[in-house]
């Protein structure tokens, strides 16, 4: 309970500060990778010890810039764009992405399971990013080698069967993999902000987090069972949409519910 609660005071802090300084830090390193890029232009063809020098460092660049995007979509505060989606349809879609992300060891299976048609109210580009994280761990967890299979199914809740939730309809999208699995201890500190067992440049201990967030701002929830060397199912509660109840507005979920 009490990690929860740090957890998301935590999360707020992270918001804040990144929201700041993201932003300039970016702009500031479009100046550093332009620099690079134009001294490489000028040294032509046959300086390659200096070439490999601008190569590392722009590809630090690189690496420092994609932290920083995902630091900024961790903090944006923008309304979420929302429209009622399909799930499995949304993944379904992400195949060819899915198959790049995961490369040749990997085989990825879709499954719709028992009222997969229904309905959740979300942001398109944010689902997508939530499986695509969900994807990257599963990748990074089987080391290049195993399966990844990713149902969508209907299911009736009742209050508090999942974390926090309400009783009743969601789609429950699992994301399972044969990967490494997680102990105890570190299952207790995924969902942390900037928590990585992998090395600098690879982690950044904030693809959980995200997911965590978009699914709680949504009025969902997260499960998640892992069992070491057998692998990990990360499973994301999205309330069921009605679409014949569309132009009544939906119950807001309460901001001020504490989280656990
Ligand atoms: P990152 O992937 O950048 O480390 P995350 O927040 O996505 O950040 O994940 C935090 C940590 O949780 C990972 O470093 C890894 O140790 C663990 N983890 C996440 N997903 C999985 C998975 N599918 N299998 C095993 N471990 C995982």
């Amino acid at each position: 309970q009490e990690s929860k609660l740090r957890q998301v005071q935590k999360m707020e802090a992270v918001g804040q500060l990144t929201g700041g300084i993201a932003h300039d830090f970016n702009n500031m390193l479009a100046v550093v990778l332009g620099g690079l890029e134009l001294a490489k232009r000028q040294l032509g063809a046959d300086s390659s010890a200096a070439h490999r020098h601008i190569d590392n460092a722009t590809e630090g660049a690189n690496r420092a810039a994609a932290l920083t995007r995902q630091l900024l979509a961790f903090s944006r505060e923008e309304a979420l764009r929302t429209e009622p989606i399909e799930p499995v349809a949304l993944v379904l879609g992400m195949s060819d992405l899915l198959d790049r992300t995961l490369g040749d060891g990997v085989s990825v299976a879709v499954d719709a399971a028992q009222d997969a048609a229904w309905l959740v109210r979300s942001d398109r580009h944010q689902l997508e990013n939530a499986v695509l994280n969900l994807a990257v761990n599963a990748r990074d967890a089987m080391n290049g080698r195993g399966t990844l299979t990713i149902t969508a199914a209907g299911v009736t809740l009742t209050e508090g069967a999942v974390g926090t939730c309400h009783a009743g309809d969601y789609v429950a999208l699992r994301v399972a993999d044969t990967g490494c699995g997680m102990s105890a201890d570190l299952l207790e500190r995924v969902f942390e902000p900037f928590f990585t067992t992998k090395p600098a440049g690879k982690g950044t201990g904030l693809g959980l987090s995200q997911v965590f967030a978009f699914v709680r701002q949504a009025d969902g929830q997260v499960g998640l069972e892992s069992v070491v060397g057998e692998g990990t199912t990360v499973t994301i509660y999205l309330p069921r949409y009605h679409a014949e109840a569309a132009g009544t507005p939906r119950p807001e979920a309460k901001a001020d519910a504490p989280v656990e």
